[in-house]
């Protein structure tokens, strides 16, 4: 059964770049949502209870044809939530000097990360997420995913992501996704994408 991450601060603590509605609606109702339909799924195939989260985004391709969408849907939702969560806050911090220059080097400058990966934001049609991942030879890489689709199913190590489904930003943004996607810059916590990208 998985059950819905606390999160370590409270939900108006992200104001004013993202407010507290949207914060309590996001957590309460549309990541709980995910859990739900992925426990439904799981109950279905007992065989599936022991694997964590991660093992289930790897393996989805051979997941029971009955519950892969779920899977794939739900378990991302579920699993992109978890760390949406902790790669922001309200504590702002920057980049390590090591892993700042780990990611100019990749990108060939820290301003040119930032505006790929914010162009892959603002330029992902309908629901889906802007990603920094780690791949499996340990490089940095930048791409967008539809949907709740998890960088894991494709064997990268999701590090930094953005949620820009509506949901995530509509109450207080509408329809200015480039605000949203600007605010964000404001409350990463760059602590925990560097953790990610050292485990
Ligand atoms: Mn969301």
């Amino acid at each position: 059964m998985f059950t819905l991450p606390e999160l370590k601060y409270k939900y108006n603590e992200l104001e004013p770049h993202i407010d507290a509605a949207t914060m309590e609606i996001h957590h309460t109702k549309h990541h709980q949502a995910y859990i739900t339909k992925l426990n439904e799924a799981i109950d279905k195939h007992p065989e599936l209870a022991d694997k964590t989260i991660e093992e289930l985004l790897r393996d989805v391709d051979t997941t029971p044809e009955d519950i892969q969408a779920a899977v794939k849907n739900h378990g991302g939702g579920h699993h992109n939530h978890s760390l949406f969560w902790k790669v922001i806050g309200p504590k702002v911090t920057e980049p390590s000097e090591v892993f700042h220059a780990k990611i100019s080097s990749q990108f060939e400058s820290y301003e040119k990360f930032k505006s790929e990966f914010t162009e892959n934001a603002l330029t992902r049609f309908g629901s889906g997420w802007s990603w920094l991942v780690k791949t499996s030879v340990g490089d940095l890489k930048l791409y967008s995913l539809p949907n709740q689709d998890s960088p894991i199913s494709i064997g990268d190590t999701p590090l930094l992501g953005l949620d820009v489904w509506e949901h995530a930003y509509y109450l207080r943004y509408q329809n200015r996704r480039a605000d949203y996607i600007n605010a964000f810059w404001n409350i990463v916590n760059w602590e925990e994408v560097e953790k990610n990208y050292l485990n």
